[in-house]
C-alpha cells in the first residue's frame, strides 16, 4: 500500500514516516517575526519582511476545540465508510497556532492538554493510495 501526503507544501519533507516524522512547515517574516501556518509569501502583519521557510515545534497545547461533527465543505473528502465525527481546533505551538485535527478522546479533550503532531488517514485516492493528513494526539509523560 502507499502512502502520500494530503499537500507536502505543508511538511518539512515529502515523507509521511520518514526520520522522527512529519513537521510542519510554516513561514517566518524577517521584519516583525511573526510566524504564519501555512506558508504565505507575505507577511500579514506589516509591509516590508521577508518569509523565509520555518520548521514548527511538533510539541503544542490545546488552544480551543469543537467537534466536527457533520461533513466539513470540499476539500474535505470522507474516508472509506463515510464522515464519522472528529476533534478539531486551534493548537498553540508558541509561535503560532495551527488548526488541526485532534486526535484525543472526548474524555481527555481541554484546553492546555498537550498534545504532539502526528499523521492520521484522511481518505484514499481513486489508485487506493492511502492520502494521510497532519493532526495533534495527546503528548503521554515521558516522551521527549
Ligand atoms: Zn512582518
Amino acid at each position: 500500500m502507499t502512502t502520500r501526503l494530503i499537500d507536502e507544501s505543508l511538511f518539512e519533507n515529502g515523507e509521511p514516516h520518514g526520520g522522527d516524522g512529519p513537521r510542519l512547515l510554516g513561514a517566518r517574516c524577517s521584519g516583525c517575526g511573526t510566524v504564519v501556518f501555512p506558508r504565505q509569501d507575505s507577511c500579514p502583519r506589516c509591509p516590508d519582511g521577508v518569509m523565509s521557510a520555518r520548521v514548527l515545534p511538533v510539541s503544542g497545547r490545546v488552544w480551543s476545540w469543537t467537534l466536527q461533527a457533520f461533513p466539513p465543505k470540499p476539500p474535505y473528502r470522507p474516508p472509506a465508510g463515510g464522515h464519522r465525527p472528529y476533534h478539531v481546533g486551534y493548537v498553540d505551538l508558541g509561535e503560532v497556532l495551527v488548526e488541526a485535527r485532534l486526535v484525543v478522546p472526548r474524555a481527555e479533550i481541554r484546553i492546555g492538554l498537550p498534545v504532539r503532531l502526528t499523521t492520521v488517514p484522511a481518505y484514499r485516492d481513486e489508485d487506493g493510495t492511502e492520502v494521510v493528513t497532519f493532526a495533534f494526539r495527546p503528548e503521554r509523560d515521558g516522551e521527549r
